[in-house]
């Protein structure tokens, strides 16, 4: 991922999809924004302690460096579960933790602090996906689960998707006790630590990806927290960062 300087904010985008015509996606930082302390600066959470007014003002100063249509926006309410909500209008979608569409009309918002946004996208089908992966969501497989929706409702042929994989806690940093460990198969677990990124690439791969359409940025949020919010670095009270994407 590489940040671009715009309106005062830099905007993570993915090489990958730098110059793909017809979609547009964004990731925010942590820095620039209205919000104090804990939340400081750039928090665009919906649902923390932040003043809403704070968080207001940033999703407009975003969506002004972004290139992004605030009224656009589908936005989910997160339960880290593996529900995946097809979006033709935009509003708050409630309990789920992905969200798929073809539609023009609407831009998908998810909202993450080291929990891993998945971004898809199909250019034959012309349709985009996003999903909010937590351990829990990783362990549910939601990555998987999104292609599958994605070929359910577009007929999108996971074979044709591309995927990208955005900052998030990585395997440097993310130890698990044994309740999260024996969720998951022992090759993803390294000296009690675990490897999300990974889990999220074989969910992706083990529902038809080409390895070589998943692009990881290998950002971890806890050793870059200069940059993002981390929950785990910062001790649970902390603002989120938005992962962005749409169809033009
Ligand atoms: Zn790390």
């Amino acid at each position: 991922m590489f940040f671009e300087k715009r309106h005062g904010l830099f905007v993570g985008r993915f090489p990958a999809w730098a110059g793909t015509a017809g979609l547009r996606h964004a990731f925010s930082t942590r820095r620039g924004g209205n919000s104090l302390p804990p939340f400081g600066a750039l928090n665009l959470g919906l649902n923390t302690e932040d003043d809403p007014d704070s968080v207001r003002e940033n999703w407009a100063k975003f969506c002004l460096a972004a290139g992004l249509d605030r009224d656009r926006m589908a936005f989910t309410r997160q339960v880290h579960g593996d529900g995946v909500a097809v979006v033709e209008t935009p509003g708050i979608i409630q309990d789920t933790d992905a969200l798929v569409t073809q539609s023009r009309d609407v831009v998908l918002a998810i909202q993450v602090a080291d929990c891993v946004p998945v971004f898809l996208f199909d250019p034959r089908r012309r349709a985009v996906g996003l999903a909010h992966a937590g351990w829990r969501g990783s362990a549910l497989g939601i990555a998987g689960k999104t292609t599958v929706a994605m070929a359910g409702r577009f007929g999108s042929r996971p074979a044709d998707l591309s995927a990208c994989i955005g900052p998030s806690i990585g395997p440097c940093c993310f130890e698990v006790g044994p309740e999260t460990a024996e969720r998951f198969a022992p090759r993803y677990l390294q000296a009690g630590r675990l490897d999300l990124w990974a889990v999220n690439r074989d969910s992706l791969i083990a529902a038809g990806m080409d390895p070589n359409a998943i692009h990881v940025s290998r950002l971890c949020t806890v050793c870059h927290r200069d940059w993002f919010f981390s929950h785990r670095g910062d001790g649970g009270k902390t603002g989120r960062m938005a992962a962005v994407i749409g169809l033009e």
